[in-house]
């Protein structure tokens, strides 16, 4: 395990090395500690990576550009938690599996990991502090909705990542949507099986000139008006070569007030990590991107 930054009672991000694909080869998956304050006290938040790289091919993102290596199993998943709790000596609250990887490309790992971390015999993870976020992958979402049944399952927590109020939009930033457009992501949510009292996250990414404008946070409001859900705006965080600069303070609270002047319900993410490339988007080793596997591919390529 090598911990490869840290800033002053901010974020930590770790890397844990494992095997490439040849068996022979090193990979390295990344995770971050994130401290959070609530009003019950400090916290630990653990983002967990799901895969090694990515193929969803985001714009925005970090880990996008190094295309996808390889799923990470679940013990290569709860190692994560294993050595934020015990080798860094972290006590973590909370797990999403927002790290490197779109976890419902990897569901049958990802799944398997929550049935230990939240295991009694083990980690004991409460399964209400465990969220799963995905680009959207109405596939994966059908297969997680299956596991709802189960007992507890209906408290796992949900993140979607729509990014845009449109599909024009969307598909230029987030390749998913060519193949799963938000006519048919949108219907899935508002159907989703919820626990009293619980929403579903809707992350919205803003980007300068890209998607920050008030008309799109009406339209933003109108799509997700059936959905109980809580948009969680999340300040762009460059990229290493980003075409778009980090949204203004200002233009974040402008975006929000719009939100909630349309009557929906919103927060602002608060940005952690970004000197370290430790912030959200922003996971992706340069260098393993050097000896890429897998070239990238996206589900539009594979067609509908
Ligand atoms: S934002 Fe998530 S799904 Fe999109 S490329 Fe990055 S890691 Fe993959």
């Amino acid at each position: 395990m090598l911990e490869t930054g840290s800033e002053a009672g901010e974020v930590r991000k770790f890397c844990l090395s494992v095997p490439g694909i040849d068996g022979a080869s090193e990979l390295e998956t990344e995770s971050v500690i994130i401290p959070m304050r609530h009003r019950t006290g400090p916290s630990r938040t653990l983002c967990v990576s799901s895969q090694v790289g990515c193929a969803m091919g985001c714009e925005f993102c970090e880990t996008a550009q190094m295309g996808l290596m390889r799923n990470l199993s679940p013990a290569e998943i709860v190692s994560q938690w294993w050595c934020a709790t015990h080798t860094l000596g972290e006590r973590i609250s909370n797990i999403v599996f927002m790290g490197m990887g779109e976890p419902l490309d990897n569901p049958e790992s990802v799944i398997g990991a929550i049935e230990i971390l939240t295991d009694h015999r083990g980690p004991s993870v409460a399964m209400r502090r465990i969220t799963v976020s995905t680009v959207g992958r109405i596939d994966g979402l059908e297969l997680l909705r299956e596991q709802m049944s189960r007992p507890g399952w209906k408290q796992l927590g949900l993140a979607v990542s729509v990014n845009a109020p449109n599909d024009e939009i969307r598909s230029r930033i987030m390749p998913i949507n060519r193949a799963m457009p938000l006519g048919d992501l949108v219907p899935v949510l508002e159907g989703w099986p919820l626990r009293s009292g619980s929403a579903i996250c809707v992350e919205y990414v803003l980007i300068p000139g890209v998607n920050d404008a008030p008309e799109h946070a009406d339209e933003l409001a109108a799509l997700v008006r059936h959905v109980r859900c809580c948009v969680n705006v999340i300040p762009y965080n460059p990229r290493r070569d980003s075409p778009w600069p980090a949204p203004t303070e200002q233009a974040c609270w402008e975006f929000l007030g719009r939100l909630e002047s349309r009557g929906q319900f919103c927060k602002l993410r608060k940005t952690k990590g970004r000197k370290t490339m430790a912030a959200c988007g922003q996971l992706g080793n340069e260098r393993i991107r050097r000896r890429r596997f897998v070239e990238l591919t996206t589900p539009a390529d594979a067609g509908p």
